[in-house]
C-alpha cells in the first residue's frame, strides 16, 4: 500500500495528475505486487502511465519494448520533458549515439529504456540487460506478436527467448488494444505471461462524437470540413496510396495547409512531415495506416475516413487518435457504398503473410470478408454509432450518446414499394449483371451507345422508369443499399438483389426505407476563449524555446483546465490537472505571468498571495 502512495506521489510529481484513471490503477497495483499483468485498454486511455509510474518508483530499470521508433522517440521526447532520464535503442540511433546510450545504460542512468525487439538480441544490449537489475518489462502493442493480430511482428517472437535468458525473470507487464480473445491468448502464451491479471478497460471514450456521412461529393465534404476547424490538428485516412496523393494535392490547391503520408515516401520526407505535424507546423496530414501507430500527439481534434476502413478494430483504433487529451474531438466517416469493392479487393489481392499456411491463409481471409461486413453496418446503419462501437468491442452500453449523427437525425421510414419493385424488376430482366449506371440507363429508356449496341431497347424493362431523374434513381438505389434491399458486388460494381429482396417480392411485403429527413448541424467545438488563446501562445514561444512540440509542455486539456481555474498563484496551478512539480518549475511562472497580465487586461482582482 505504501508503494501506491508513492506511486501516486510519482503520478503527480511527474505527470500533474492527481488521480489515476480507472484500470491504471489496476495495473500499476499489479505491477508494484510483482505479478504479470495483460492489459487491454482502447487507444487514449493512458497506458503508458501504467508503466512509467511503476518504472519511477521500482529500483532497477523498466525496459519497454515496442515495434515503432516515432513511438518510442515520442514518449523519449516526453520523459525527458517531464524530467525522466529515459533514452531509446533503435536503428535510428548511429554508431557513435548507440554505444554512448550503452554506456549511460551501463552506469544506471537511464530510469526507462525503449527498446525494438531487434535488439533484445543485439550481443551488447543483451549484455548489459544481464548485468543490470530489469525491475520491470514492458511490452508495448503486445498483439504485434500474433499472426491474428493487425499488424504481426515476427521479431516479437524471440521477447520470450529474451525474457528466459535473464538471471532473475522481472514481471512483465503486456499492453495492447485489441481486444478478441484469439489475440488476448496468443499474446498470454507467446509471451510466456505467468498468470497474468488481465485487465480491460471500457472502451467509451466520452469525449469524442462520431459522425457517418454520406456524400456524393466527398473532396468538397472534407475541404469543407476542414475550413471549420482552422488552426486544429486533424487526420485524414484514405484507403490507398493513390488516393492520399490526390486529396492531399486536392487541398493544397484550395490553399489548405495539409501533408501527404504513406509509406511510398521516403523515410527522410516521412519523418519530417510527421515532426511538422507534431510541432504544430501542419494542421492536416492526409494518410494511409500507415500513419499512426506511433503518433503520441494528443490534440488531434478530428479525424477523418475518406474511404471506409476494412474493419472495425482498424476504424476504431485510427479515428481514437483524436482526442487523446480527453478534450472533445470528433470522428467523421464519409462513406459511399462503391467503398466495400475497394476494400474486398484489397483483401482478396494483399500481399499473403509468408508465415501462414494456405489453410490459415484462408482463414485469414474469410475473417477479413466477415470484418469488412461488420465495418459496412456500421457505415450504413440508423442507429447510436458510439452504442454500435461498444457492443463490437463486447460492451452493452444502457443508453444512446445523443449526439452522435445517427442520435441526431431525424429519420423517417418512406414507403418506395413501387419505384423499387420497378427497379428490382430492371436488375432481374437484365440478368444481374450490370452495374447501377446502366441499369438506370435502361430504366430511363436511354438511346445510347451501350443500349444500342446490346439491343436493350427490346428488354421488357426498358422505360419503365421514364419519368424519374437520373439523380433521384441513384439515391433511391444508394437508400436500398444501405436497407439491405440491393448490394453491389464484385470487380467490376454489378447491382443485384439481396435475400432480403427477394423475399420482399415474393411475400409481397412493402419496401420500406429509412432516411435521414433532416440533420442538425454539427457545431464546431472550438470556443475562441482569448485566454485560452494567451495561453497557447505562451506555450508555443516556450515549445520552441525548448525545441519540444507543443503538448510537451502542457497538453490542450490542461491549459483549457488553467483558462477556467485562471490560477494565481504556485498552488492554484499545482492543482490544475497535468501540472505536476517538475512541469512547474520549467514553465509554471510563464504561464502565471500570462493570467495575470489577462486578469489586469480585463478588469479582473488579482487574488491575494498565500
Ligand atoms: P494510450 O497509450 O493508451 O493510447 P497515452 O498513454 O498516450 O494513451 O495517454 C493518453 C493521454 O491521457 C495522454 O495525453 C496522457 O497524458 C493522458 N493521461 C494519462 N493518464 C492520465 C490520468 N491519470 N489523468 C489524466 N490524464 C491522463
Ligand atoms: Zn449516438
Amino acid at each position: 500500500m505504501q508503494e501506491m502512495t508513492r506511486a501516486l506521489e510519482a503520478l503527480n510529481t511527474y505527470f500533474g495528475y492527481d488521480s489515476f484513471r480507472p484500470g491504471q490503477e489496476q495495473a500499476v497495483n499489479t505491477i508494484l505486487a510483482g505479478q504479470d499483468l495483460l492489459a487491454v485498454m482502447p487507444t487514449g486511455a493512458g497506458k503508458s502511465v501504467c508503466f512509467q509510474v511503476p518504472a519511477l518508483t521500482l529500483p532497477g530499470i523498466t525496459l519497454v519494448i515496442s515495434p515503432l521508433i516515432s513511438l518510442m522517440q515520442d514518449q523519449v521526447r516526453e520523459l525527458l520533458a517531464a524530467g525522466i532520464p529515459a533514452a531509446y535503442f533503435n536503428r535510428s540511433l548511429s554508431a557513435g549515439q548507440y554505444r554512448t546510450a550503452l554506456v549511460r545504460m551501463r552506469q544506471g542512468q537511464y530510469r526507462i529504456v525503449y527498446a525494438a525487439p531487434e535488439r533484445l538480441t543485439a550481443p551488447a544490449f543483451l549484455d548489459i540487460c544481464r548485468e543490470l537489475e530489469i525491475s520491470l518489462i514492458a511490452v508495448d502493442e503486445a498483439h504485434c506478436v500474433s499472426q491474428w493480430g493487425q499488424d504481426f511482428r515476427p521479431s516479437y517472437l524471440k521477447i520470450r527467448e529474451f525474457i528466459d535468458s535473464l538471471p532473475k525473470r522481472p514481471p512483465v507487464a503486456a499492453f495492447t488494444a485489441t481486444a478478441t480473445t484469439p489475440v488476448r491468448k496468443q499474446i498470454i502464451s507467446l509471451l510466456g505471461l505467468q498468470n497474468p491479471a488481465q485487465v480491460v478497460t471500457g472502451f467509451d471514450r466520452p469525449n469524442l462524437t462520431w459522425q457517418v456521412r454520406r456524400e456524393s461529393d466527398r473532396k468538397s465534404a472534407l475541404a469543407h470540413i476542414i475550413r471549420q476547424r482552422q488552426d486544429q490538428s486533424g487526420i485524414v485516412y484514405c484507403a490507398t496510396r493513390k488516393t492520399v496523393e490526390e486529396v492531399a494535392e486536392h487541398l493544397q490547391k484550395l490553399g489548405l495547409s495539409a501533408r501527404p503520408y504513406h509509406a511510398g515516401m521516403s523515410e527522410e520526407k516521412r519523418r519530417q512531415t510527421q515532426d511538422d505535424f507534431i510541432y504544430d507546423r501542419i494542421p492536416v496530414i492526409v494518410a494511409t495506416n500507415a500513419f499512426g501507430m506511433g503518433i503520441n500527439k494528443p490534440d488531434v481534434r478530428y479525424v477523418v475516413h475518406y474511404q471506409m476502413p476494412g474493419s472495425m478494430e482498424a476504424y476504431y483504433q485510427e479515428a481514437g487518435r483524436a482526442g487523446r487529451d480527453g478534450d472533445p474531438a470528433q470522428c467523421i466517416l464519409l462513406y459511399s457504398p462503391q467503398d466495400l469493392r475497394l476494400q474486398t479487393f484489397m483483401i482478396e489481392n494483399g500481399e499473403p503473410n509468408p508465415e501462414l499456411s494456405a489453410e490459415e491463409a484462408a482463414l485469414v481471409q474469410k475473417r477479413d470478408m466477415d470484418r469488412l461486413f461488420q465495418m459496412r453496418a456500421y457505415a450504413q446503419s440508423t442507429s447510436c454509432l458510439r452504442s454500435q462501437i461498444l457492443r463490437y468491442f463486447g460492451e452493452d452500453p444502457k443508453e444512446d450518446c445523443g449526439k452522435c449523427s445517427n442520435c441526431l437525425a431525424d429519420y423517417e421510414d418512406r414507403d418506395v414499394t413501387a419505384v423499387a419493385m420497378a427497379l428490382f424488376a430492371g436488375i432481374i430482366r437484365t440478368g444481374s449483371r450490370f452495374g447501377q449506371k446502366r441499369v438506370i440507363e435502361v430504366l430511363r429508356g436511354a438511346d445510347t451507345e451501350f443500349i444500342r449496341s446490346r439491343n436493350l431497347k427490346d428488354n421488357p424493362a426498358y422505360g419503365k422508369l421514364r419519368e424519374h431523374t437520373a439523380k433521384s434513381l441513384e439515391e433511391l438505389t444508394g437508400q436500398l443499399c444501405e436497407n439491405g434491399y440491393l448490394q453491389i458486388t464484385g470487380d467490376y460494381p454489378v447491382l443485384s438483389l439481396t435475400r432480403k429482396a427477394i423475399r420482399t417480392i415474393s411475400s409481397h411485403s412493402p419496401v420500406v426505407v429509412k432516411t435521414a429527413t433532416s440533420t442538425q448541424r454539427y457545431t464546431v467545438l472550438a470556443e475562441s476563449d482569448d485566454l485560452f488563446e494567451a495561453l497557447r501562445q505562451t506555450r508555443r514561444e516556450l515549445a520552441s524555446g525548448h525545441r519540444i512540440p507543443a503538448y510537451a509542455v502542457f497538453n490542450d486539456a490542461t491549459l483549457h483546465a488553467m483558462a477556467a481555474k485562471k490560477p494565481c498563484t504556485k498552488s492554484d496551478m499545482l492543482r490544475v490537472q497535468g501540472v505536476g512539480d517538475v512541469k512547474f518549475r520549467k514553465y509554471g511562472n510563464a504561464f502565471l505571468r500570462t493570467i495575470q497580465k489577462w486578469n489586469r487586461e480585463n478588469g479582473q482582482e488579482e487574488e491575494a498571495e498565500d
